[in-house]
């Protein structure tokens, strides 16, 4: 699959944040929302030069919040960052090479005891932010996951990154990308309801369950023939096995997204 991913869309550069600090923000940051409100998010920290561990502690929660207005939910993001600075300046005294040089394992307990944070967040602090091997599950890794029927429904975030670390060298920048590249599927082909045409995994779920992927291309081709490639169009009938994949990586209710109506996929 990282293969196959690697070739078609090439390496995708991530993370998108100019220190450590930043990168940490936006993780925080860009939990239910996408990366684009993040980023308008950010740019209003860098400008009011707030962007460091010590500005932010002393910044006031309100006008935190009013400039992180852009990502969403920012009542409670706010109380999210000052929550985690908090918790920097407690251990460490506002210093990041001193938390990143504690043991990964002991680091990521410490911050998954931090309220708001979550261990997509946590994951994503430690590899994009410390450059420790720790392979980050969203929701796209999920949903493509559970499409190429690699894992159950229900399978818990620790059981997904088993599969991931299991299989692969402890090699921080191959998990960057690696997780990167399944955002990017994520985003542009493995959406609610999968365009699996021209997706650079249409190979592997073709080899893998071909019963699966010809009957989705089938439907899909009939409905884009019929001029009605909206979503809202698909019938429930029709989904058949994704209804799972769909609920369990759906914002809304897993009813929205079996009817194909869901546009937000949720992030954690
Ligand atoms: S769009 Fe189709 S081929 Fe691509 S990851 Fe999703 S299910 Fe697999």
């Amino acid at each position: 699959m990282y293969r196959a991913m690697l070739t078609v869309l090439g390496p995708q550069g991530w993370w998108p944040g100019r220190t450590r600090f930043e990168v940490i923000v936006g993780a925080i940051l860009t939990q239910n929302t996408a990366w684009t409100n993040v980023a308008r998010a950010v740019a209003n920290l860098r400008q009011a030069r707030v962007l460091t561990p010590r500005a932010l502690a002393t910044l006031p929660t309100p006008r935190l919040a009013r400039l992180i207005r852009a990502s969403g939910y920012y009542r409670t993001k706010a109380s999210r960052v000052k929550r985690f600075v908090r918790f920097l300046r407690a251990r460490y005294r506002l210093d990041l090479w001193r938390m990143f040089r504690v043991r990964p394992s002991r680091l990521r307990e410490q911050l998954l005891a931090v309220p708001g944070i979550g261990p997509e967040t946590a994951d994503s602090i430690l590899l994009y932010a410390g450059q420790v091997p720790a392979f980050v599950v969203d929701a796209y890794t999920r949903r493509i996951l559970e499409r190429h029927g690699l894992i159950r429904p229900d399978a818990t975030y620790d059981a997904v990154q088993a599969l991931f670390m299991s299989r692969l060298p402890p090699d921080a920048a191959l998990y960057n990308e690696y997780h990167a590249l399944i955002v990017a599927v994520g985003k542009d082909f493995c959406r609610p309801v999968p365009r699996c045409e021209r997706c650079p995994l249409r190979r592997d779920l073709e080899q893998y369950r071909p019963a699966a992927a010809r009957r989705f291309l089938a439907f899909r081709r009939k409905d884009t023939k019929a001029g009605k490639a909206s979503p809202s169009r698909l019938p429930p009938s029709a989904l058949g096995p994704w209804r799972s994949a769909l609920g369990s990586a759906c914002a809304l209710t897993p009813s929205a997204a079996t009817r194909g109506r869901c546009t937000r996929p949720r992030r954690r």
